[in-house]
């Protein structure tokens, strides 16, 4: 699939820290990880990468240094925006047949990569609803 310009590689040092991508909030740009990104430019790209630049995308609506602050300051919206995020990419992979491993979300939602957005049973109910809505 063609992809935005906005759309960019993570640079070679970070791959390792992001297994998926990120989305700098003061910036116009979703950063993937390079096999995420490799499988995207394919003409049949894998449902799970493009769920995943779904998710990004859900973010990038949401820019700016007070949205920037909240989220790194505060659990509780960091975990309204992760869930988000979530439910869009949930919606499509729905749609796609696809399975999802909730327990691997909540696990990190609740840990340091995180920074402990929320306990991990709460997580995992919030993302089951998710999933259930979706
Ligand atoms: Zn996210």
């Amino acid at each position: 699939m063609k992809l935005p310009s906005h759309v960019k590689p993570i640079p070679g040092f970070l791959n390792w820290l992001y297994p998926k991508g990120f989305t700098p909030f003061l910036l116009n740009k979703i950063y993937l990880n390079n096999r995420i990104l490799r499988d995207l430019e394919t003409e049949n790209p894998k449902p799970h990468s493009v769920s995943i630049l779904i998710h990004e995308q859900e973010h990038l609506k949401r820019r700016g240094l007070t949205h920037s602050l909240k989220y790194a300051l505060l659990p509780k919206h960091r975990l309204k925006e992760e869930l988000r995020a979530y439910k869009k990419q949930f919606v499509y992979l729905k749609s796609k047949g696809e399975e999802y491993d909730i327990e691997n979300v909540a696990r990190k939602l609740s840990g340091p990569f995180y920074l402990f957005a929320a306990d991990y049973k709460r997580a995992k109910k919030l993302l089951e609803d998710l999933w259930q809505q979706a």
